[in-house]
């Protein structure tokens, strides 16, 4: 059911609680180096200013998983509010406690159009405690909701625009909209995009429906793969997960990356797709994994002393082919070492014929974490339909698993 959105309340003169996603890259000396979650939480952010609202901003940074913020200096978020302001062209308050004196004193001073950032919520134990941790312990549950109550005290409105956290029930994302019932608790405009294209377009998808699957590793993947082939007309496979389904059909491998553990689960997989499931006809090998290294194609056994990096030119071009022939095409997974050219380019012709589909109409979704990444570096994320800022929860959602974080939420 689609969901309440910003745009549905009326924020003037209230505080809105909002959870946004900063966990933004950053190098050794805590500059950002990449703000696009920033960037892409803007038009929520905007909407609340422009209306009259008093934003209040939580979100994570990082894993400091609720030791000391002194010594955990390296995990504050002021450096994402202060980029915040530069986006924004206007003053970001900042609270250094996320919960306590502090940060109500800051809820209390804020104005009508103004914006607060509290302090990291990881820094705080209680934010990550999982639920069924908290069934069976009922300090950890008083702990959670302890500091959940503080948090869903500050907001008159809640809003959830942290799609990359959606898939987990932190107090932030969870328990705090649980505490706010009677409130209104709507998304962002961020989460309302994924969930249109992640769930109604792939739900419902115009067809011929195309799945490519990428990346290490074929046990992180096993879900979704299975899912897609229910949903998918054709579910294309690439990367390092390809050797392991190899070794499930009894090929030889050479030295490439393999699960052994999962070959039993990589042959029920080929048992369950039969041909709608295709594996790579021939892959791009070397000895080692070096920018610039010799190459060879290989079709059938991959000899040893060598390791398979990137899908082969004859692969690509079949499944460039049935990309091109598709309507719908959900990308999840690089189908090579994208990282290290010459094997970066089997994922940039994939990511160039999910491009020209998009051109010609069909609706191109790309899950978070690697492939957002590769589609990013290859400077095609603006002519896809859809870039995922999602990596767990984008494929999480696409196996149909439930987020509660977003079904507690109004529904339209
Ligand atoms: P994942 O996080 O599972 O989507 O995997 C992404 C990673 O898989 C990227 O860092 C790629 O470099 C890596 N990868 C893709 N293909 C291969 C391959 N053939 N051998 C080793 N690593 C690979």
């Amino acid at each position: 059911m689609a969901k309440k959105t910003i745009a549905d309340v009326d924020v003037r003169g209230k505080r809105v609680l909002m959870r946004v996603d900063f966990n933004v890259p950053q190098d050794d000396k805590g500059n950002i180096t990449d703000d696009n979650r920033i960037a892409k939480a803007l038009p929520s952010i905007q909407h609340v200013i422009k209306n009259g609202g008093r934003l209040i901003l939580m979100s994570h940074l990082g894993r400091p998983e609720g030791k000391d913020r002194a010594t955990d200096a390296p995990y504050t978020i002021k450096p994402a509010a202060d980029r915040l302001a530069q986006l924004l062209g206007k003053p970001v308050r900042f609270s250094p406690e996320a919960v306590g004196p502090e940060a109500e004193k800051a809820v209390a001073a804020l104005k009508d159009g103004e914006v607060l950032m509290l302090e990291n919520v990881r820094f705080y134990e209680a934010e990550q405690i999982k639920d069924k941790k908290a069934k069976e312990d009922p300090a950890l549950k008083a702990k959670k909701e302890a500091f959940a109550g503080q948090l869903a005290a500050f907001g008159d409105v809640y809003v959830n625009d942290a799609f990359g956290t959606c898939h987990r029930d932190n107090a932030s994302m969870l328990t705090v909209p649980q505490q706010m019932t009677g409130k209104p608790r709507v998304v962002g405009f961020l989460v309302e995009k994924e969930l249109q294209y992640l769930g109604d377009a792939l739900n419902s998808p115009k067809r011929p429906f195309v799945a490519i699957l990428g990346g290490k590793k074929v046990s992180d993947k096993i879900g979704v793969i299975e899912a897609l082939l229910g949903k998918c007309d054709t579910v294309l496979i690439g990367g390092a997960m390809n050797y392991t389904f190899m070794l499930a059909q009894g090929r030889k491998t050479g030295g490439s990356l393999v699960e052994p553990d999962k070959v039993e689960e990589a042959k029920r997989l080929l048992q369950l797709g039969g041909a709608k499931l295709k594996l790579p006809a021939d892959v791009v090998a070397a000895k080692e994994l070096k920018a610039g290294a010799a190459t060879q194609v290989i079709e059938g056994d991959i000899p040893d002393g060598v390791q398979g990096f990137d899908i082969g030119p004859k692969t690509t071009a079949e499944y460039k082919k049935i990309i091109a022939a598709a309507r719908t095409i959900a990308w999840n997974g690089p189908m090579g070492v994208f990282e290290v050219p010459p094997f970066d380019k089997g994922t940039n012709e994939i990511a160039q014929a999910l491009v020209d589909a998009t051109a010609k109409g069909a609706i191109t979704v790309i899950g978070g974490g690697d492939s957002a990444s590769a589609i990013e570096k290859a400077g095609l994320s603006e002519k896809v339909s859809h870039v995922s800022t999602g990596g767990g929860a984008s494929l999480e959602f696409m196996e149909g698993k439930p987020f509660k974080a977003v079904e507690v939420l109004d529904n339209k």
